[in-house]
């Protein structure tokens, strides 16, 4: 939301509309909405309540849109054998860190989804359960993407904080940022799809 008397003819600005987001610069300022044009051709007239300024989309956010209704639903089980197919991949990265207690950690280790979709945090682990949880807008979500966040949350069986040895450590997952790709753009449509939900947009 941006206070009209801050907005500009040509000014960029960006909207979200039926699950896509739009940017554009702006037309015209009427009384309740103002008019917006995108990539030379549609003008959306936008409530004010709607609008935010500047461009959000980072590089591939527009390109590859997500898909989330339409790819697998990983179930626990599935989850189970990502974490299979991780230990056998980077077994050895995982011993090259852990004690002995921390192998025998990583070997019990169980995994399942969160109940709730959030846009921030992609996992947690949970020491006392010696659990990870994904959180539930990743449920649709490839197996590498996945198992980047599984790969993640092992790393915290040993370290509790994001140090600089973790960070190195996390980046020796093959697909880490094709997967850190996915969920940023898939982080920023919930957080839209949240921002934009209950305000309404109209054309013209
Ligand atoms: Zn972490």
């Amino acid at each position: 939301m941006v206070d009209r008397d801050k907005l500009e003819i040509g000014m960029e600005v960006f909207f979200l509309h039926k699950k896509k987001v739009f940017t554009g610069k702006i037309l015209k300022l009427n009384p309740t909405r103002a008019r917006v044009k995108i990539r030379g051709k549609i003008v959306y007239d936008v409530n004010y309540k709607a609008l935010l300024l500047g461009n959000p989309l980072v590089d591939g956010f527009e390109k590859d849109p997500i898909l989330r209704e339409t790819s697998n639903i990983c179930t626990a089980m599935q989850l189970t054998s990502l974490l299979n197919e991780l230990k056998a991949d980077y077994g050895a990265v995982y011993k090259s860190v852990f004690s002995r207690d921390e192998m025998q950690k990583l070997s019990s280790l169980e995994a399942c989804f969160g109940k709730r979709e959030t846009y921030c945090r992609a996992g947690k682990y949970l020491p006392a359960r010696n659990e990870i949880v994904i959180t539930a807008s990743l449920i649709n979500a490839p197996g590498h993407v996945i198992k980047k966040v599984l790969h993640h949350e092992i790393f915290h069986i040993h370290f509790p904080h994001h140090g600089q040895m973790f960070r190195k450590l996390e980046r020796s997952y093959k697909k880490f940022d094709e997967a850190e790709r996915y969920i940023h753009a898939l982080f920023q449509t919930i957080r839209f799809d949240n921002i934009f939900r209950n305000l309404r947009i109209c054309t013209i």
